[in-house]
């Protein structure tokens, strides 16, 4: 088995370079940053980092289709319930909405009727059912990208037609648009008084949420979350745009899904709440999530009721795993607890060495990874102190684009480098570039212990020379 030096590096979260550097202190001539190692090489090298050997043989993905066995098989495809985030700016009725929704959807007198939180919960329309995620606004959304999950098939922008677009919705539009989610339009407070809900149109249009009946193709449905106006159209609609997109899932597989949230509870032990994404969950299953791995004790559905299992779109509290996974931590049924365990045993590893290490997934590395093939894009975050040099930044560094590599802006705003913009250069593999602003509260440790570069300039040609250096391979290290 060969594997190549920069798969290496990045399977033990370290710098190619720096393990480049070990390489040639252990004496081995004629490797560059480009060499594939064979597996004694590989086994070697890894020691030297102290990781062990079948560690760096196998891809967490490799143990993973070992640990599940069989159970995986994607066949019986059915359709599935869309799952949906609502994101909008503070104050414009995120809460109120989710709130009427649920309790307009479940009915008074059902059996256990009395909902309960669980990190999303599902309605049945009169088009089917839907998902709704319970954590609105963006941060939540981008945190568990971040983590490698995608739980959202449609995104809800509430915008409050008294107000208008802020600064949480655009940054709401860019978190949908960097991951490829389609947006429906909830223009909300429809009952108030100053409600204008065509000039809110409008100033969607500028940010390219044309209307449908303007002629674009972005849904908006006028809404009260108060009144609960308009609320059922909203839903058909959630319906129509998601129907289109033939969502599906097997509900005969090993399930698998995404960690919603997990806390520490002191009579049940470890709850974890999970959005079942394909297959079904049942009750003692074995389950593995991040660096979890249990048996299912018992499930909890979003009523408050127990049950035995849970199929595709389905939100469910799990309790019986021994350790605390992550919000966001993807999770699967595994056949092999052995080789789950293995695997278990290399996370709990890796993340003890990634405590000890930061990568720096950056401008330095841009080049080696070019020439490797790796990267075809190159994502930045811009920030900077006032509008105008966010447009001359926007403009200079996306005029840098070659053939080879395409320079994308996934978001840019006015003020201090906040954690979310740490959480969404994450999620995208982005690069931060400040200017004239500085990290803000706890953006600087997120950055360090996510691996996120932030590049700080006062000086715009800087900036743009730095990137094209970068982009050329000339940039020197900062040592
Ligand atoms: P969030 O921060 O986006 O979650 O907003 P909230 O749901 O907490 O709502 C903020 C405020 O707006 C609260 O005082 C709500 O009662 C109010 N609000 C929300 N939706 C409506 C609505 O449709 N009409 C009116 N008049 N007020 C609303």
């Amino acid at each position: 088995d060969n594997i190549a030096l920069q798969q290496l590096a990045q399977k033990m979260s370290l710098k190619a370079t720096d393990v480049l550097m070990k390489l040639i202190q252990m004496g081995m001539g004629g490797v560059n940053i480009n060499s594939t190692l064979d597996s004694d090489t590989a086994k070697l090298l890894a020691s030297e980092f102290g990781y062990e050997v079948e560690n760096v043989a196998k891809s967490d993905d490799d143990m993973i289709a070992e640990a599940r066995g069989a159970a995986g098989a994607q066949e019986d495809l059915e359709a599935r319930a869309p799952i949906v985030t609502v994101m909008g700016h503070v104050d414009h009725g995120k809460t109120s909405l989710l709130d009427r929704i649920r309790k307009a959807n479940v009915a008074a007198g059902e059996a256990g009727g009395i909902t309960q939180h669980i990190g999303a919960y599902r309605v049945d329309t009169g088009k089917g059912p839907i998902v709704f995620l319970d954590t609105p606004g963006h941060e939540a959304f981008t945190a568990m990208r971040a983590r490698g999950a995608q739980a959202t098939d449609v995104v809800v922008l509430v915008v409050a037609a008294d107000d208008g677009v802020m600064p949480q919705t655009r940054e709401a539009i860019n978190h949908a648009r960097a991951a490829e989610v389609p947006i429906i339009v909830a223009v909300n407070k429809i009952d108030k008084p100053g409600a204008r809900p065509d000039q809110i149109r409008q100033e969607l249009s500028g940010l390219g949420l044309q209307p449908e009946d303007w002629g674009g193709d972005t849904l908006f449905v006028n809404v009260s979350a108060l009144s609960g106006e308009n609320v059922d159209v909203l839903l058909e609609n959630i319906a129509l745009q998601t129907e289109i997109m033939e969502l599906q899932a097997n509900p005969a597989a090993a399930a698998e899904g995404v960690v919603l949230e997990a806390y520490l509870d002191k009579g049940r032990g470890v709850v974890a709440n999970v959005l079942v994404q394909n297959g079904t969950l049942n009750q003692g299953d074995l389950m593995l999530a991040g660096v979890a791995l249990g048996r299912i004790r018992a499930l909890t559905d979003d009523r408050g009721r127990r049950v035995k299992n849970a199929g595709p779109a389905t939100p469910v509290e799990v309790l019986g795993l021994p350790d605390l996974p992550q919000a966001g931590d993807q999770f699967f049924v595994v056949a092999d607890q052995k080789k789950a365990q293995e695997l278990v045993d290399a996370r709990k590893k890796a993340v003890a060495a990634k405590a000890k290490t930061t990568t720096a997934k950056g401008l330095e590395d841009l080049y080696a990874m070019m020439k490797a093939g790796e990267v075809q894009e190159l994502n930045l975050v811009i920030k900077s102190d006032v509008a105008g040099s966010v447009e001359a930044l926007v403009k200079a560094l996306t005029e840098l684009s070659t053939e080879k590599v395409k320079v994308n802006v996934i978001h840019t705003g006015v003020g201090g480098i906040t954690e979310n913009d740490v959480m969404l250069a994450t999620a995208s593999k982005a690069i931060i570039i400040g200017f004239n602003v500085r990290p803000a509260g706890q953006a600087a440790a997120v950055a360090k212990s996510e691996g996120v570069e932030i590049r700080q300039y006062s000086i715009i040609y800087e900036a743009v020379d730095e990137v094209k250096k970068a982009m050329t391979g000339l940039l020197a290290p900062v040592f």
